[in-house]
């Protein structure tokens, strides 16, 4: 599996719909302070479901839509679109056969949030279940943020657990028996 392109609309910096290709595994982004970096990992945080605003540098979450600069109005709704190269077809359950997974989030300035996944509505679990046990989600080890090693570090032992329950594969596991615990 491998995040192939981010496709970004409203969102943050991003007024114009705009197009990242990632065109190998290994892919740097370089530009002068202020021009869009961290959002651009803030957005693939945000579609994976990351519910806390402050997680995303923003006191609420109508914060990730564009808010206007001196020369453009504000817009009323934000978009990505994270399309995932499947080839191997290691992620997950039922989109295993797709050799692209295209997976959307969309915000109004209602507050109201959509997921799509390959097009089709779905609900945020859908999501966060197809990367249960790949290291990649909201608050996964796969994103590596500023002060992330110490707090590994200095980490209680039941939050490194988790970390640890992720990388081992299981977390898909304790996650389904809880859901099931609480049928
Ligand atoms: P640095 O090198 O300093 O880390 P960076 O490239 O990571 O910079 P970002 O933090 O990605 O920069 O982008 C910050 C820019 O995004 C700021 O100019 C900020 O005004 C703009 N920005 C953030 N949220 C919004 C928003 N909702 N609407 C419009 N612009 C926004
Ligand atoms: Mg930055």
């Amino acid at each position: 599996m491998r995040l192939s392109r981010i496709k970004l609309a409203g969102f943050k910096s991003f007024v114009d719909p705009t197009t990242l290709d990632l065109p190998s595994n290994l892919v740097g982004i370089v530009g002068p302070n202020g021009c869009g970096k961290s959002n651009t990992i803030d957005a693939v945080r945000w579609v994976m479901g990351e519910s806390s605003a402050k997680h995303l540098r923003g006191d609420s979450m109508e914060d990730v839509i564009f808010s206007g600069s001196s020369s453009r109005k504000p817009v009323g709704q934000a978009s990505i679109e994270l399309v995932f190269d499947n080839s191997s077809g290691k992620l997950g359950g039922a989109y295993a056969q797709y050799a692209e997974i295209a997976v959307k989030r969309r915000v109004s300035r209602d507050g109201q949030s959509q997921y799509f996944l390959n097009g089709a509505r779905c609900r945020r679990r859908d999501i966060t279940d197809i990367f249960l046990g790949t290291g990649l989600g909201p608050r996964s080890y796969a994103i590596i943020e500023q002060g992330m090693i110490s707090r590994l570090i200095e980490a209680r032992p039941e939050d490194l657990r988790i970390y640890l329950e992720e990388a081992a594969g299981i977390s898909k596991y304790r996650e389904r028996r809880r859901e099931t615990e609480n049928r």
